[in-house]
């Protein structure tokens, strides 16, 4: 039996921890909060995701989702018009008409969001009061909240952070007797979920939640004794509720890779008191198999150079993946914001004299990545047509966000999503 030979990288003051940080501010070329709705409604089952918003709004979210032809979407856009614009139509009406219908129509919704965009908050249509006027009139049949998926200021994963920070108030209290629970934080893909549940039963960790749940009913109750992990690091408001309700964050990286993976378990076997020979027992054939895939793909990554565009968040854990376990070199490292809290971890383990940015000035970052000539650029769809046009090759982040890459069977994946385009360059050229 192997045993975990990673670190646990509990507060580490290294790599990059105290790293200066490049702040721009500028034009900034990501999608808005609305994105977050593709992954989200294929998450909870039972949601509804009803976009109050215009043309634009609607067309963004069908075609970054797909049409479905022979499912009914679960969700949809209420669009403001020219004459709620003007104010000539009352637009609260609009919406409780629209709400009825749709509910009258789909009575297998069990929980409804309205969903805020730039035009909503244009006319400064209170979604709030709608909400609670709307879940007064339905419950207890279907609750209904409100986030704000604007693109106004804002990057396209923090629609996931809204849409969940908007769920805490709801969940019911978890008293002080209760036992110690762990709450993974995060929308994961159904088959990540699952084989975290398994790894967690075979370290001994019974009492495991998923937030958010698959069924809008399964509300995991929260107090002092719930541990919370996070899965994905762009969720600092709803950590913020989730703590101010009393659950207690661990600290871990995030679970990319092999390494992520373990210490991001790690974690929460230290908290549970789960023994060191139950753990290794746990991910010691996971790990294994990860390694061997990880193996295959750094004959292709290694040496590499890569710059990350701000996107997605998911920006410095990948970069830490990518260095530390397939040997790529980091040129900038960008993201649109740094929590430093929720990125400690991760910051320990990059390698020192990392170039680290926050935020984006797009057209100062596109000179320095010309100038760097990367082997690759992970970046947003809008960047990434014109870059390979001038012969760089891209990954755009959007599809790290789409697709499930947390977790030991997956980093063979993960690796995967940066070999294909490389490969496919090399092809090409040949
Ligand atoms: S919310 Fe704003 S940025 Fe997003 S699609 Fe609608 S108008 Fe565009």
């Amino acid at each position: 039996m192997s045993t975990v030979d990673f670190p646990v990288p509990v507060k580490v003051a290294s790599g990059c921890s105290d790293a200066p940080v490049l702040r721009e501010r500028g034009q900034h070329e990501v999608f808005c909060g609305l994105t977050g709705i593709i992954w989200l409604h294929r998450k909870i089952q039972d949601a509804f995701f009803l976009v109050v918003g215009s043309r634009t709004c609607a067309h963004l979210i069908q075609s970054a989702a797909g049409v479905m032809i022979f499912a009914e979407p679960r969700f949809a856009t209420a669009i403001i018009d020219e004459r709620d614009l003007a104010g000539l139509a009352d637009a609260n009406a609009e919406l409780d008409r629209v709400v009825t219908q749709l509910l009258a129509r789909r009575p297998e919704i069990k929980l409804l969001f309205l969903v805020g965009s730039c035009p909503s908050e244009v006319i400064k249509l209170d979604l709030s009061r709608a909400a609670s006027r709307l879940s007064a009139q339905h419950s207890p049949a279907v609750r209904v909240l409100n986030y704000s998926g604007s693109g106004i200021e804002t990057t396209f994963t923090q629609g996931e952070d809204a849409c969940l920070a908007s769920m805490v108030p709801g969940l019911p209290a978890a008293t002080a007797d209760r036992q110690q629970e762990l709450l993974v934080v995060g929308t994961l893909a159904d088959v990540v979920e699952d084989q975290f549940i398994r790894l967690f039963h075979e370290m001994g960790i019974e009492r495991v939640r998923f937030f958010p749940p698959r069924r809008a009913s399964d509300q995991a109750p929260v107090g002092p004794n719930t541990r919370m992990l996070l899965a994905q690091p762009f969720l600092a408001d709803t950590a913020r509720a989730l703590q101010a309700r009393g659950a207690v964050l661990l600290a871990a990286p995030f679970p990319l890779g092999v390494e992520g993976t373990t210490a991001w378990l790690q974690s929460a076997a230290t908290a549970f008191g789960v023994s060191d020979q139950q753990f290794a027992a746990a991910v010691s054939a996971p790990t294994a198999r990860a390694r061997a895939a990880l193996a295959r793909a750094k004959i292709h990554l290694d040496g590499k150079s890569i710059f990350f565009f701000p996107d997605s968040q998911l920006e410095i854990p990948l970069a830490r993946f990518l260095s530390r376990e397939l040997g790529m070199r980091l040129i900038e490292v960008g993201t649109p914001y740094l929590h430093r809290q929720h990125m400690a971890q991760e910051l320990a383990l990059l390698p020192a004299g990392t170039a680290l940015s926050e935020g984006q000035h797009v057209e100062n970052q596109l000179d320095r990545c010309r100038a760097a000539r990367p082997d690759m650029v992970v970046c947003g769809l809008g960047l990434a047509n014109p870059l390979e046009a001038e012969g760089m090759t891209t990954k755009w982040a959007i599809e790290l966000v789409f697709t499930p890459i947390q977790g030991f069977d997956q980093a063979g994946d993960l690796a995967e999503l940066f070999t294909r385009p490389l490969v496919r360059r090399l092809r090409l050229a040949a």
